[in-house]
């Protein structure tokens, strides 16, 4: 399996209600490295960028305001299997329908306030991560 970076987002609910060490204890447990890290609020601008892909969908107006609402925590994982394997951490977009032990099963409040993002395949990963960080940002370099 190649070693591979994805990027994290720990959303405005896990940021508000104390979750960030608790999912990268996650993170860490299961092997992956922070390689890049950084506390920032989204812009409407930007959240609207960054979830373009569904701007068509019914979930879309709502979720650009919550994911404004607050700080939230980006980060670039790197490990073997990055991109599944942070997915797999965080589990199915619908709490209810999430793994137990996942992220999502364990702390999530509803499908939209999940706790987490992460990059579902190779190319949004490479996207995503640029979204955030520059090349010189990941370490190491
Ligand atoms: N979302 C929502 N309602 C839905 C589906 C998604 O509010 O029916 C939100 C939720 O916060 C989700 C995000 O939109 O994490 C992006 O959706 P996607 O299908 O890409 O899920 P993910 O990749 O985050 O599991
Ligand atoms: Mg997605």
């Amino acid at each position: 399996m190649p070693v591979e970076r994805t990027l994290s987002i720990v959303k405005p609910d896990g940021v508000a209600r104390n979750l960030i060490g608790e999912v990268y204890r996650r993170f860490e447990a299961a092997g992956l490295k922070v390689i890049a890290a950084r506390m920032l609020q989204l812009g409407e601008r930007e959240a609207r960028s960054f979830y373009a892909v569904h701007k068509e969908r019914p979930f879309y107006a709502d979720l650009v305001r919550y994911m404004t609402s607050g700080p939230v925590v980006v980060q670039v994982l790197a490990g073997e299997g990055a991109i599944a394997k942070n997915r797999d951490i965080m589990g199915a977009t619908d709490p209810k329908k999430a793994a137990q032990g996942t992220i999502r099963a364990d702390l999530a409040e509803s499908i939209e306030r999940n706790v987490v993002h992460g990059s579902d395949a190779a190319e949004t990963a490479a996207d995503e991560i640029a979204f955030f960080f520059r090349s010189t940002e990941l370490y190491p370099r």
